[in-house]
């Protein structure tokens, strides 16, 4: 494979831009080698600056749903675009999908749009401590909640791939008020809870968590903290920026049957473009200024392409429940053909799946939570994606990621997915 145009596009963008890239994991740095640059993507693949392709099993972290450049979203951002690419005023189509997010996602009755998933975490944890008058909230070991300061303490995804879960320029003073328990673990939020009785003003986890790889909750988990933040009076927010729309129409809370007070949300539902959204009950929603208290504002918030591809996106899930089966039969086809060719090998790895979500761990111990992702071997993961890129797959660039699915995956292109992985696992071990 000859990469000869992204190697000398990397050097360059190193002069320019730290690291080379515009978010630290795409650097490749866990993985070894050098980040291919894409120049355009269809369907099911990427294309990069020196004409090579890849079946893609990311789709941008999460959002391309149903492959990428779908021509109907394309459409009607090319159909909005005619009309002015953003206003700073209110219009019909946010309201649009404002009642549809309502209509989808069981926890929401009112709903705020901003620009990333990011935003929707800081703000919904800004409003649960004006909801609540406490400061204090849990976050889970390993989960990722974007890159604002509270959270960036034990985070997964990119943040401990680069070996940095604690970031420097997080002040000690922002750091006490977040309280950190082991995922998938009812005891240790029962223990934290009794040290910092009424103290505590939120719970926010991802309810599946994708970004210490994908782990799955224990049976009885989810409602066990729904019980405890009941009877605490501690507001539980689901982080579904990346379950959202992607395990069912209205996410993990959906699947799972356990409805939280808040939710934030992204990817999916900007439809490919930056758009993320913070949403729940109308009583918490209400203290959103302007009309409450707790400030949260955005130049592009509900800005009218953004919410032309996100409306479309979400039209379409919501009328289209094949789409979810289909991904469901995907997810399961790829986790059991590389199981049973990793069972012919030799080689029993953990593989955790659900619908189009799955990781590969390399480890054959269960991976429940954040000390157990951590005992698989990256250095092979590493090896494992450099022999996939060069087969023409690409995954993301880091053990601790989920992989997110597409319905733009054919079963022939299942099947050369299931061989790449074959000859893979046969080159690395
Ligand atoms: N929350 C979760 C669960 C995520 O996976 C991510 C990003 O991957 C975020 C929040 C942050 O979203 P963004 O990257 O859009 O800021």
């Amino acid at each position: 494979m000859q990469i000869t145009e992204s190697k000398r596009l990397f050097a360059h963008a190193k002069n320019f831009i730290p690291g080379g890239v515009n978010s630290p994991v795409r650097a490749f740095r866990a993985v070894g080698g050098e980040p291919i640059f894409i120049k355009r993507a269809d369907g099911a693949f990427l294309y990069d600056e020196d004409g090579n392709s890849y079946i893609e099993l990311i789709n941008s972290w999460g959002p391309m749903i149903l492959g990428h450049n779908h021509p109907m979203i394309r459409e009607a951002v090319i159909k909005a675009m005619e009309n002015g690419t953003s206003f700073g005023a209110p219009t019909a189509r946010e309201v649009e999908i404002a009642e549809l997010i309502v209509s989808m996602v069981p926890s929401v009755e009112k709903v705020r749009m901003v620009n990333s998933g990011t935003e929707a975490t800081m703000s919904a944890i800004r409003v649960a401590r004006g909801y609540t008058g406490r400061d204090k909230f849990i976050k889970m070991e390993g989960h990722y909640h974007g890159h604002g300061d509270s959270f960036l303490i034990s985070a997964g995804s990119g943040a401990i791939t680069m070996g940095n879960p604690d970031s420097p320029g997080v002040t000690v003073g922002t750091a006490k008020d977040t309280l950190l328990a082991p995922y998938n673990d009812l005891e240790a939020i029962e223990t934290l809870v009794a040290a910092n009785k009424g103290e505590i003003a939120a719970l926010i986890l991802e309810p599946v968590p994708g970004n210490m790889g994908l782990c799955l909750p224990k049976p009885g988990y989810l409602q066990g903290l729904r019980d405890i933040c009941t009877r605490e009076g501690i507001v539980l927010i689901f982080d579904e920026v990346m379950t959202g729309f992607r395990l069912a129409k209205g996410g993990a809370q959906e699947l799972f049957g356990v409805t939280p007070d808040m939710t934030t949300l992204g990817k999916i539902i900007g439809g490919g473009m930056p758009v993320g959204a913070y949403g729940g009950k109308k009583e918490i929603m209400e203290f959103v200024s302007p009309a409450g208290p707790v400030y949260q504002a955005g130049t592009l918030s509900g800005n009218p392409i953004a919410m032309a591809a996100g409306l479309t996106m979400l039209n379409y899930l919501n009328t289209h429940p094949e789409v979810y089966s289909r991904l469901k039969e995907i997810g399961m086809q790829i986790a059991a053909g590389m199981a049973s060719i990793n069972h012919k090998l030799g080689h029993d790895f953990t593989i955790n799946q659900l619908g189009s979500m799955y990781s590969l761990f390399f480890t054959e111990e269960s991976v429940t939570d954040f000390e157990s992702a951590k005992k698989s071997d990256t250095a092979l993961f590493g090896k494992y994606f450099q022999a996939m890129l060069k087969r023409g797959v690409y995954l993301a660039p880091s053990q601790f990621e989920s992989l997110f699915l597409s319905t733009a995956l054919t079963d022939e292109l299942i099947g050369k997915i299931l061989q790449a992985h074959e000859e893979s696992i046969k080159e690395i071990l």
